[in-house]
């Protein structure tokens, strides 16, 4: 550690859409002094890191940004309506000009250390590059979906080809052609990935473990006249989002499935089959996500179309999700992906029928006592969602105490945003938010709003700290709880539930409203008007 000491009133993690906008409200609206660590070497978060073929966002595009630039929400043109990861970049890097916050972001440089002093009431943050700095406020923006999860596959290091994990590929790009690859892992990225790298290879062998519920995304062009449309309705569209179920415009049907007839609920699901995008998964009958008899009627629609689209029944079999309930697990947006297994260079190897990933080769895979020979290897294997990037913080709040401590048996935080013991401390779309249950822009900006007034009210009222009671927490982790007890999300073995990581305590993750985003938007905003009920405030 060098020993200089530099005093901020804030110091803000992460550059993803979360730090951006948090520097920019506490920058150039309250006139805080503000530094914000990033470990990439440019702005964009997750438009930085996540590089692989067919990389985009599942959000619609007039959507997927900044709401706070309106004269940018005017001018910027998506060429898609679910843009690829470099356009999304360009946009974040473009937003970053526009508002000079490169000024005050230090790049290439992670935030690894810092602790809460109890005498001065300031953190002390500590970087991999030796620097400690203080800050009054210490903000996480460090994302949900930022720590790679890399199972450690026995073997890996005899592979004498070239593997690559999804979040973390190189920026030349990789050369597939003529290569035989593998993709590990069937998520929402690999359903990306998987029609391109089946395009662009010799041959692609796709380890399943879990198969998954895909719906079409239908990317392309999206109309002029909607674009027109949409962008002269801007202000309702924003009011519209923020006040919605899952920060779009998509609302349930207020029905239960099993009250229709098989003719009505067809033509609705082909409906929403044909419009893609998200509308099956949340703009489905309201009992869907509730009640295992009408769910079960939405999965057979998915599994009646895979069944249809895949030329060999046994593929088709094995490609069938069993045993999770359909919209458990992050609902993963296709284009082409069924079709692409019925490509003559593509084949499935499935875990529960072909047997386990056993260890990784010199030369490829074994899997069920076989070996399978691969140039690459492409690991589509996800994160540690929510509170990996978090614990990687190694922060100490009162007393020492850690978020691995606090947090042992799961995420105890106060409406996703505080954490007890650890004052001044805000999280970004924490765990126990709504966070990745909605179109993350919307729960961003509404975090980065709060928190923005929080610490303007604080300095106003001339309070320096601010922190979640432990009551307040343990009634809101009961709720969060008691909440997600009354629907299926529970039951699956989905990275919302932690369970894709060993060892990770089994806790649902996010947070679902009964009212969605608007109701918890609503909520965190009474809870300022009381005075932050539920926070002590020194
Ligand atoms: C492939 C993919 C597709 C997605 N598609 C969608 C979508 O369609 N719709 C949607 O709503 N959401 C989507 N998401 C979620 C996406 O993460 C959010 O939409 C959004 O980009 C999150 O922004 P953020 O700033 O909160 O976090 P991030 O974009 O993850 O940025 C966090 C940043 O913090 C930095 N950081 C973390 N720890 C440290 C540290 N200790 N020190 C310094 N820096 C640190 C990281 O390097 C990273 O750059 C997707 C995620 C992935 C991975």
């Amino acid at each position: 550690m060098s020993g200089s000491t530099q005093n901020f009133d804030a110091v803000v993690i992460g550059a993803g859409f979360s730090g951006m906008h948090m520097l920019k409200s506490l920058r150039d609206k309250l006139g805080l002094k503000v530094r914000v660590y990033e470990a990439g070497e440019t702005v964009g978060g997750t438009w930085y890191w996540n590089r692989y073929p067919g990389a985009r966002c599942d959000s619609d595009s007039y959507i997927y940004c900044f709401t706070w630039d309106r004269q940018l929400l005017q001018e910027w043109e998506w060429s898609e309506r679910y843009p690829e990861q470099p356009e999304i970049l360009r946009y974040l890097e473009h937003v970053a000009k526009r508002h000079d916050l490169k000024r005050d972001i230090q790049f290439n440089t992670r935030v690894i250390g810092a602790e809460f002093d109890e005498t001065t009431n300031l953190w002390t943050v500590h970087t991999d590059k030796g620097e400690d700095v203080t800050a009054r406020y210490l903000i996480a923006g460090v994302g949900t979906l930022s720590t790679t999860n890399m199972p450690s596959f026995k073997g890996l290091e005899t592979f004498k080809g070239k593997w690559y994990h999804t979040s973390r590929f190189p920026h030349s790009g990789v050369d597939f052609t003529a290569k035989r690859v593998a993709v590990v892992g069937t998520g929402a990225t690999a359903v990306q990935a998987i029609p391109e790298i089946a395009q662009q290879s010799k041959q692609l062998t796709v380890f399943q473990r879990t198969a998954n519920y895909c719906v079409p995304a239908r990317n392309g062009k999206v109309d002029p006249e909607l674009v027109k449309a949409r962008k002269a309705d801007y202000d309702a569209v924003v009011k519209r989002v923020r006040e919605s179920p899952f920060g779009q415009e998509r609302y349930a049907i207020p029905k239960s499935v099993l009250e229709t007839t098989p003719e009505e609920r067809e033509r609705e699901f082909d409906r929403m089959w044909d419009a893609g995008g998200f509308d099956f998964w949340i703009a489905n009958y309201q009992d869907m996500l509730v009640d295992q008899a009408a769910n079960e009627v939405c999965a057979d629609y998915i599994r009646r179309k895979i069944r249809k689209t895949v030329k060999d029944p046994s593929v088709a079999e094995r490609l069938m999700p069993k045993g999770h309930a359909y919209g458990t697990k992050r609902q993963p947006l296709d284009t082409n992906y069924y079709e692409t297994f019925n490509k003559d260079n593509v084949l499935l190897v499935d875990a529960s029928t072909d047997g386990p990933i056993e260890e990784i080769t010199e030369n490829g895979i074994r899997a069920g006592g076989k070996d399978y020979e691969f140039d690459i290897i492409v690991f589509a294997t996800g994160f540690d969602a929510m509170t990996g990037p978090l614990k990687a913080l190694n922060l100490k709040g009162r007393g020492g105490r850690t978020l691995d401590q606090e947090w042992a048996d799961g995420p105890h935080t106060y409406l996703g945003i505080s954490v007890a013991g650890f004052p001044n401390l805000f999280t970004i779309t924490g765990p126990q938010s709504p966070s990745v249950l909605s179109n993350m822009p919307v729960s961003i900006e509404q975090h980065v709003e709060w928190i923005t007034d929080c610490i303007d009210a604080m300095r106003s009222a001339g309070k320096t700290t601010i922190e979640a009671t432990p009551r307040a927490q343990d009634e809101w982790v009961a709720h969060v709880n008691e909440t997600i007890a009354g629907t299926l999300m529970t039951s699956a073995n989905s990275w919302y539930m932690g369970a894709n990581i060993a060892g990770k305590p089994r806790a649902f993750l996010p947070y679902l409203d009964p009212e969605g985003v608007g109701g918890y938007r609503k909520r965190c905003d009474e809870i300022a008007a009381k005075g932050y009920e539920g926070f002590a405030l020194a």
